[in-house]
């Protein structure tokens, strides 16, 4: 539950579609800025697809071989992924120019 700015307990109300969950069924509780917000298993697995495919429109443009030296590069830089985002836009950003 949402008491102010902080989580308490472990019974909890879903952000986005208001139903009742409990730490033991999964789900997760967290942050978006300073605005505590908990989702439920279903919504949380849905956000989780969103946001995969987001990722994968991230990469449309790029060939293979772009792909894979970004990726060599995060691995090596041990980047997370704004920066690996940040990378992308910049790698399509020099493809475009042409
Ligand atoms: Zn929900």
């Amino acid at each position: 539950m949402i008491e102010g700015f902080d989580h308490v307990g472990t019974d909890h109300v879903c952000s986005v579609c208001s139903c009742d969950f409990t730490d033991d069924e999964g789900g997760i509780q967290g942050y978006i800025g300073i605005i505590p917000v908990a989702f439920c298993p279903t919504c949380y697995s849905g956000i989780c697809d969103m946001v995969e495919q987001m990722n994968d429109r991230e990469w449309e443009g790029l060939t293979t071989e772009d792909k894979n030296i970004i990726l060599i590069d995060a691995i090596r830089h041990n980047w997370n992924d704004k920066i690996i985002v940040e990378q992308i836009e910049a790698k399509l950003k020099e493809k475009n120019a042409w």
